[in-house]
């Protein structure tokens, strides 16, 4: 069964794209838990993150990093969290949250 991920990377669902490239895309997530919360997700469907192969998953870290800096930019934040859940949608995804104090982290 297709992911809402999958959806939005083949554009059945609307979404806000941060970054794309052919095998990864980064999305805002929809309920973000600071501004500029974003969603870095690979398109090939995989339920979960560290299902991931090997390469994949490496390269998939390198393009969040990329997507992590902009952000940095973008909203000024002081660093960009990294949270890894991934128990609502079955579709290997890196959440990216910037944040400025540790409060911000109190969800
Ligand atoms: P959890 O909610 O437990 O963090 P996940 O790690 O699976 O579970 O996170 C799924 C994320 O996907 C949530 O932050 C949710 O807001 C986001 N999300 C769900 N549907 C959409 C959508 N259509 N567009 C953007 N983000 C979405």
């Amino acid at each position: 069964m297709e992911s809402i991920f999958t959806k939005i990377i083949k554009g059945d669902i609307p979404a806000y794209k941060v970054a794309e490239d052919d095998r990864f895309l980064a999305f805002l997530d929809i309920s973000p838990l600071q501004k500029g919360h974003t969603l870095v997700v690979p398109k090939q469907q995989t339920d979960y993150l560290f299902a991931l192969e090997d390469t994949l998953l490496a390269d998939l870290n390198l393009f969040a990093k990329k997507v992590a800096l902009a952000i940095e930019k973008a909203t000024g934040a002081t660093r960009v969290g990294v949270a890894v859940i991934g128990f609502e949608v079955p579709h290997a995804h890196i959440h990216l949250i910037p944040i400025n104090t540790m409060d911000d982290m109190n969800f």
